[in-house]
């Protein structure tokens, strides 16, 4: 239970010694037992549904793309405050329309979470995902039994029909009880470093008894105004094995945000990678450019600091944003806080205001400290940035079906392109898919049409390459 008190405070005031307190403490304790969950310490249900990947849309602001679930099982361990989900999906549509990975035929995810450590399994190598420890202890602590625990334990506040719960930092909460004091809903502010306060809600249905705890057999949630999650719960399995531990190269790795590597592309343009999502940083006369601020406030401080590193003596003027992503928007409002111009494609121009105007209470970050306003400044086919010495130019990847907002920035001088998501090379010697990505084949005929004459290729995720790996991908012959 250490871990629990020590996660969860109250997000409202309890003194234990009053009446109401005590009233409160039987309240709580007659919602624990109407679910069962006074001797309950573990928990293993599956199912199976749909997803939809948040952050991921086609256009900003609509649905995330959805992936059927062939099944789902998720492991929680209340004591330890760990979770483990193992899906198994397909993207619903092929080819696909919106982000999230693009991988044919059946893949499994698995994503983790154990105390203040989150990571992901990919075959038998667990990669660090801090990125994802707010809304990983969200979907713990919203489970119907993680609400009860999390109030009991944080002295969290049942009144009238709702109950106040969360974890600082991470979300803030309020589940509703249905007539039977089971939870039918749950109302969430969760941090997110895209749109800062997101709103995100759960609502449980059809109870079934399951050996003395009941469990919801049907769970909805939406994030931001749209389905993330359809389950239908078809097993449910109290104090199952639940050994959940922190591998140890997740804990020995640190914030891996923070690590930059920079490498001289040419005069003036540097490859700022060194993690999972690169940018790249253009000096001009008398500024910089950035393009891309992905992931989240860490990432793009890092990279902010690299540019003044390389360029000590000039500011950065302009943030291109590639596109809406949450993966590659991350840290846009980390530069907005620095009064960077966004650059942006005209379809996300007023989603990318909305975001530099919103809240971020529940974990303020650099933007909401900074009180900045900012400009935003949108691109349909081309924009031209020049200053008599360099020309940077900023183009549609037009119909391209991962977002229709997605910008590559052509560099004529040096016949660099700089491109995220269209295409990413894969390891030197891996195949090629086959038959080839449609977003490669975008890429490519984009090029082709538009008339670049590109050289390198410098993929805002994995490695430089000439345009020739480009052509071999999405097999083009000439
Ligand atoms: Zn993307």
């Amino acid at each position: 239970m250490r871990t629990l008190i020590v996660l969860l405070t109250s997000i409202l005031m309890a003194s234990p010694l009053t009446a109401h307190a005590q009233d409160n403490r039987a309240a709580l304790e007659a919602v624990a037992k109407a679910l069962g969950a006074a001797d309950l310490k573990s928990i293993e249900i599956q199912g199976g549904g749909a997803f939809f990947w948040a952050g991921q849309s086609y256009t900003a602001g609509r649905a995330w793309p959805e992936f059927n679930v062939r099944s789902f099982t998720r492991v929680v361990n209340y004591d330890t405050a760990s979770l483990r989900d193992d899906m198994v999906r397909t993207r619903a549509l092929e080819p696909p329309k919106g982000g999230g990975p693009y991988v044919r035929g059946e893949h499994t995810a698995v994503a983790v979470l154990s105390g203040e450590y989150a990571w992901n399994v990919v075959g038998d190598a667990a990669t660090p995902a801090p990125i994802a420890l707010a809304e990983r202890q969200f979907q713990l602590w919203s489970t119907p039994h993680g609400v009860i625990k999390a109030a009991m334990a944080g002295k969290g506040t049942l009144q009238g029909r709702t109950i106040a719960f969360g974890v600082p930092g991470s979300f803030k909460a309020t589940a509703t009880l249905d007539a039977a004091s089971l939870i039918e809903r749950v109302d969430a502010t969760l941090a997110n470093p895209v749109v800062g306060d997101m709103a995100v809600t759960v609502s449980y249905a059809d109870y079934r008894d399951f050996g003395g705890v009941k469990f919801p057999t049907r769970i909805r949630q939406i994030y931001s105004g749209f389905p993330a999650l359809e389950l239908t719960v078809t097993e449910v399995k109290p104090n199952a094995a639940a050994d959940i531990t922190v591998p140890d190269a997740v804990k020995q790795a640190g914030n891996p945000y923070v690590k930059v590597t920079s490498q001289k592309a040419a005069d003036g343009v540097w490859y700022v990678t060194g993690g999972t999502h690169h940018s790249v940083v253009i000096e001009m006369k008398d500024h910089l450019i950035v393009v891309e601020g992905p992931l989240n406030d860490d990432r793009a401080l890092a990279v902010i600091k690299e540019a003044r590193t390389l360029v000590p003596n000039k500011p950065i003027k302009y943030l291109v944003v590639s596109h809406h992503h949450f993966d590659h928007s991350g840290g846009v409002r980390a530069f907005a806080g620095e009064g960077v111009t966004l650059i942006t494609h005209d379809a996300s121009k007023a989603y990318v205001e909305k975001v530099v105007a919103a809240p971020a209470t529940v974990s303020p970050d650099h933007f909401a400290k900074s009180g900045k306003k900012v400009a935003v400044e949108g691109v349909r086919d081309r924009r031209v940035l020049t200053d008599g010495t360099r020309t940077v130019e900023i183009r549609q990847i037009a119909g391209i079906q991962h977002a229709d907002d997605m910008l590559m920035v052509y560099l004529p001088k040096e016949k660099f392109l700089i491109q995220a998501d269209a295409y990413t090379p894969p390891a030197p010697n891996a195949a090629p898919m086959s038959p080839p990505s449609p977003f490669n084949i975008s890429l490519a005929e984009n090029i082709k049409q538009q008339g670049l004459a590109v050289d390198q290729i410098l993929p805002l995720h994995g490695r430089m390459v000439p345009l020739a790996e480009l052509h071999k991908a999405a097999g083009v012959t000439h």
